[in-house]
């Protein structure tokens, strides 16, 4: 007799998990018993499934970096005993979410695919059934020798399977609510799924897991923008205890050559603080050195995100910075392509 595959449902909130309140019309949380009445074919899937709902479900804007290491935490506690894991998740800082979780984890061998919806399950119209039953057969898959088709950290969404560490909320209105700007899809879900297996990561044989979920949330988000006033530079610099600070710049890494702008980053990075060059752009590349503008940059030591979303690249510092000691690691990781997570430019 074959074994019946199982995944463990992580329920952690967000749309998926809401009804209206008949009181004043908000969206609040509904419990998992409901969400089982509401869905009856999640029994028929076939696969063995148990489900941890978390306490309270919250609204993604609520999750943090503790939820991040309790779902990392719960993951690893049940790892032997599932063939993959589904994380119910509000759509908001989905992106967030799965990306800190796509550094937390290293040698996956199973899949981890968050999923929500943007339509609240009780609703006739809503998306949340097809999102969860999808990612529970996508949590299951495996090859001929019985491996996991894809033993990442992945988004999915309407149809389309992506990196977890790739994605972006693009769409607040809209079934197609993710988008991978930077990498391809890894599976698109049609009448077949069909699995493009040149875009999926395998883990190097027989490595052993290692879950490492230590945050450092000690870092800032600078978008700059034509006109950028010196004092709020110096106010978001002057942060205590700063220890990096994403620059959202223009096009392929520029920024203004006001001499205040240069010289505030300088003492910054005299300072020890990283400073890492995001495009404000959402597809392509940053580029430090293509246009004049970018040059000085360089010189200061800052540091290209090249094609990271924000939600990389702000979870990979946090990760970086609580997990290890030295400036010198940090900065050598920052240039590291770790978890699939950017394309690096020589
Ligand atoms: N505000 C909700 C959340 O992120 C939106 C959603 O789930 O779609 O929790």
């Amino acid at each position: 007799m074959t074994k019946k595959n199982s995944v463990l449902l992580l329920f952690t909130g967000g749309t998926i998990s809401m009804a209206e309140d008949p009181a004043n019309g908000a969206l609040r949380p509904i419990n998992f018993e409901r969400l089982q009445k509401l869905l009856p074919e999640l029994k028929q899937t076939g696969v063995n499934l148990k489900s941890i709902p978390f306490h309270p479900l919250v609204d993604s804007s609520e999750v943090d970096a503790d939820m991040w290491e309790k779902i990392a935490r719960l993951i690893e506690k049940h790892y032997d005993e599932f063939d993959g894991f589904v994380v119910l998740h509000g759509t908001d800082t989905m992106a967030y979410t799965a990306s800190a979780l796509s550094f937390m984890f290293e040698n996956l061998t199973k899949p981890i695919i968050l999923t929500g919806s943007q339509l609240p399950i009780g609703m006739l119209r809503s998306d949340a059934k097809e999102n969860l039953l999808t990612a529970i057969e996508l949590a299951c898959a495996k090859n001929e020798v019985g491996a996991a088709v894809v033993p990442e950290v992945c988004v999915f969404f309407e149809d389309e399977l992506y990196r977890g560490n790739r994605t972006t909320k693009k769409n607040a209105e809209h079934f197609s609510a993710f988008r991978s700007y930077n990498y391809p899809p890894l599976a698109k879900a049609g009448v077949h799924i069909k699995y493009f297996q040149s875009n999926i990561r395998y883990p190097a044989k027989s490595a052993k897991l290692r879950v490492r979920t230590k945050t450092d949330n000690n870092i800032a988000i600078l978008k700059i923008f034509p006109g950028i006033n010196e004092n709020t530079v110096r106010a978001v610099l002057g942060t205590p205890n700063l220890k990096a600070l994403v620059l959202e710049s223009f096009g392929s890494g520029n920024v203004p050559q006001k001499l205040w702008f240069g010289k505030a980053l300088k003492a910054a990075a005299r300072k020890g603080i990283l400073i890492v060059n995001k495009t404000q752009c959402s597809t392509g590349s940053v580029e430090m050195g293509r246009y004049s503008t970018s040059l000085n940059l360089i010189d200061i030591g800052v540091i290209s995100a090249y094609d990271c979303t924000t939600e990389a690249i702000v979870t990979k510092l946090m990760y970086l910075l609580g997990e290890n000691q030295s400036l010198a690691e940090v900065k050598k990781l920052l240039k590291t392509d770790i978890a699939g997570e950017m394309t690096i430019i020589e």
